[in-house]
């Protein structure tokens, strides 16, 4: 345990049992945001008001404020290279003002995703005070996470100054935004009021008022209708689109979204994409349904199954994993290009091939568990958010195409490339700092291997037990930030058992996956199979047996066989038939090197 970590344990802010600390706190604001885009024109304004309350016990001098759009600015720092239509001259702010009084803003060529500022009169806990912006920004050619999707085509993201989370492990994060490392945010409630020209559509984050100022009547009716039924509606068409009655015709609209206790809103614009909704129940004891919508360029043939696909994921996340019903009233998967996620919205490309579109809705659409639902520090700790999805993706891909397709996919995209290598990144702990890494390492570890160790828990402890501890870890840590010894604690302490001698194999240790069938023995009861744990990972494993008479055997061994006896363990086969073969299979779990997990005995088979 890292020492800001301990600390906070000391600090009573965190507790061993896994709940949060009897002196838990965690800082909330306000957000009330008018954002004007008028494409063409790619100058977006901005003002806001934020209401930031202190719910710690230190006083705040200096806040942090994250401008992630930075990240567009010449010489900022990013993971990669990119190319000059990514290149803007990031967030400009034209007024800083605390509690109505002006401030100046330092803002120059060296103020990247993090500024500091400074507050006339210290913040005393249990106080708020009023920080307000107004600020322009252009919008890039080249989208990433947001931009210009096309020129009258925008998918505004991380669009606004905002207070950057202060916690009770870390202070003030002031981790730069470099892309890979994704974000860190508080919950708080917003108002924004998008101001867009007619014919342009506006879908993004929260509850949408007044739709009746916004629609012509029979897009609202159409719009009404999809709450209510589960087919796919087709709330404005390429056809609709073409005769320009979609939209009230007032030369700039306010579309106005709220949503409380969220740790971030996003949106999207078009003059010309389509529109299709539907809803499905997510909550069988109340009845309620979340609406399903997609936003798409109508020469995009996948999109077109994109709302049914959207739909499906809410259902399946909500009954089967994580079996929580989804939390919000809406999502929307909007075309661009990201294979992003955002509370209550995707961002994701088109694709030639339907079931990959499929694929990556249902990822993006599984984050809304982790990181929104449960606050995670996706920029320190990304596995805690990336893994969940990437395991709840595999999940849901064997309801959907079978657990032979499903495996072949994940270990494809998931996890032959870490546990097939054998560079040094690769090995390094799930556990270690997500921001103080980059490449390979850090992207195995956040998904493929982070996976993999959940689903290894899932197996030692079976669907019933390990559901139950997961639920209620997520119960214990919805709307707060928890940490991984948080999750780690509350597995211990739900199913009783100290759970650490797994939680440091999978992720405290430099391990990899490869076992090793050294030896297969005759008996005086049958065969002693000898099986060393060469790679260290705790991981599932099937070991099949051939017969001589051609019959087949498969014992399962759930990562328990290697808690008392880690390197290696013995198994009897009690049987009066000659073996032939015996083989390890891993399946999802690759071994590092195949070649030696195989006995070959022959016919004679001693
Ligand atoms: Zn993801």
């Amino acid at each position: 345990m890292p020492r800001d970590v301990q600390a906070a344990f000391n600090k009573l802010t965190r507790s061993p049992d896994g709940k949060p600390g009897k002196n838990y706190w965690q800082n909330h604001a306000r957000y009330s945001i008018d954002i004007t885009a008028l494409p063409p024109d790619r100058n977006i304004k901005g003002t806001e008001s934020i209401t930031y309350f202190n719910n710690s016990s230190d006083t705040i001098k200096n806040p942090n404020i994250k401008l992630f759009l930075n990240i567009h600015k010449p010489g900022a720092p990013r993971d990669g290279g990119t190319v000059p239509d990514y290149l803007t001259s990031g967030m400009q702010i034209d007024k800083f003002e605390v509690n109505g009084e002006k401030r100046n803003f330092r803002d120059d060529p060296y103020v990247f995703t993090n500024a500091g500022v400074r507050l006339p009169k210290p913040l005393a806990p249990h106080d708020s005070v009023r920080l307000s912006f107004d600020w322009h920004y252009q919008i890039s050619l080249q989208s990433g996470r947001e931009g210009m999707i096309d020129s009258t085509t925008y998918f505004l993201a991380y669009f606004y100054p905002r207070v950057a989370v202060f916690d009770d492990y870390n202070g003030w994060d002031r981790m730069d935004f470099v892309d890979s490392h994704e974000f860190y945010s508080d919950f708080n409630d917003y108002d924004v009021r998008i101001h867009a020209p007619k014919n342009y559509i506006v879908w993004g984050t929260g509850t949408l008022h007044q739709p009746e100022t916004l629609l012509q009547r029979d897009v609202l009716k159409r719009y009404t209708a999809s709450f209510k039924t589960n087919e796919i509606i087709h709330v404005a068409t390429k056809e609709n689109i073409a005769a320009k009655n979609i939209t009230t015709q007032n030369a700039v609209n306010t579309w106005r979204f709220t949503a409380n206790d969220i740790p971030d809103m996003a949106f999207g614009l078009s003059d010309h994409f389509a529109w299709d909704a539907t809803s499905v129940v997510v909550d069988d004891k109340t009845g309620r349904r979340a609406s399903a919508q997609a936003a798409y360029n109508d020469t995009a043939a996948d999109y077109h199954y994109v709302a049914k696909f959207a739909a499906h994921s809410l259902d399946w996340l909500s009954h089967n994993w994580p079996g929580i019903p989804y939390p919000y009233e809406k999502t929307t998967v909007f075309q661009g290009y990201a294979g992003m996620e955002y509370p209550m919205m995707a961002n994701d490309e088109t694709y030639a091939d339907t079931s990959f579109s499929r694929f990556v809705a249902e990822h993006e659409i599984a984050h809304t568990y982790m990181p929104f639902y449960m606050g995670i520090n996706e920029t320190r700790y990304g596995f805690m958010d990336e893994g969940w999805a990437t395991t709840f993706e595999y999940l849901i891909g064997n309801a959907d195409m079978g657990k032979e397709k499903a495996d072949e996919l994940f270990k494809q995209f998931r996890v032959e490339g870490w546990a097939t290598g054998t560079s040094s990144d690769i090995q390094t702990p799930i556990t270690a700092p997500g921001d103080a890494m980059t490449g390979f390492g850090f992207g195995s570890n956040e998904y493929g291997k982070a996976a993999l160790g959940y689903l290894a828990m899932k197996d030692l402890l079976g669907d019933q037990l390990f559901k139950k501890c997961l639920q209620e870890y997520m119960n214990r840590w919805h709307g707060k930030h928890p940490l991984p010894w948080d999750f780690f604690n509350t597995f211990n302490n739900v199913t009783g058992k100290n759970l650490n001698w797994f939680w440091n194999n999978w992720f405290f240790s430099n391990n990899y996956i490869d076992y090793n069938l050294s030896e297969v023995k005759k008996s005086s009861t049958g065969y002693a199979v000898t099986i060393r744990n060469t790679g260290g990972f705790f991981a599932p494993v099937d070991v099949v047996i051939t017969y001589a008479d051609g019959t087949t055997e498969t014992k399962h061994l759930t990562p328990s066989v290697w808690e008392k006896q880690p390197k290696q363990i013995a198994l009897t086969v009690v049987t009066k038939k000659k073996v032939e073969s015996v083989k390890l299979d891993g399946g999802i779990y690759m071994d590092g090197t195949p070649v030696d997990n195989e006995v070959k005995l022959g016919k004679k088979g001693f």
